[in-house]
């Protein structure tokens, strides 16, 4: 699902309750999950703006940027429902989790540091 947004800034701004300002910072936020990346710099409140965003792909990279001011705005409850992302918080937990566990040896200390090997901790849960 695209989610097209497009118009003048300052109206865009004011539709999701930001000044030009913040809209310009949120633009700046998630640039790399544009299909057009938008140049910040060149923009004043006049300027046409055309946002081809994809929102679960958005989210994920705004979870991985450890932008929390981004990702907890309200004007999300506009594009993916509360369990849409939830659903896509803990599809990105466990692909970290996934890229860690080759790496645990059956004997090697557990990463959840209680001091047992990982045979006899969390690998068995
Ligand atoms: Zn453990």
């Amino acid at each position: 699902m695209d989610v097209i947004i497009s118009g003048k800034l300052s109206a865009l701004a004011k539709t999701y309750n930001m000044d030009n300002e913040t809209f310009v910072g949120f633009m700046d936020g998630i640039n790399n999950s544009l299909k057009d990346a938008v140049t910040i710099d060149a923009l004043e409140k006049n300027s046409e703006i055309t946002l081809d965003i994809d929102p679960e792909k958005l989210y994920f990279h705004m979870l991985e940027a450890k932008a929390d001011w981004l990702y907890s705005l309200p004007q999300w409850d506009n594009l993916l429902t509360d369990a849409k992302r939830k659903e896509i918080k803990k599809a990105y937990n466990t692909s970290k989790i996934v890229v860690k566990d080759p790496k645990i040896g059956r004997n090697d200390p557990c990463p959840c540091g209680s001091g047992r090997k990982y045979k006899q901790c969390c690998m068995n849960k």
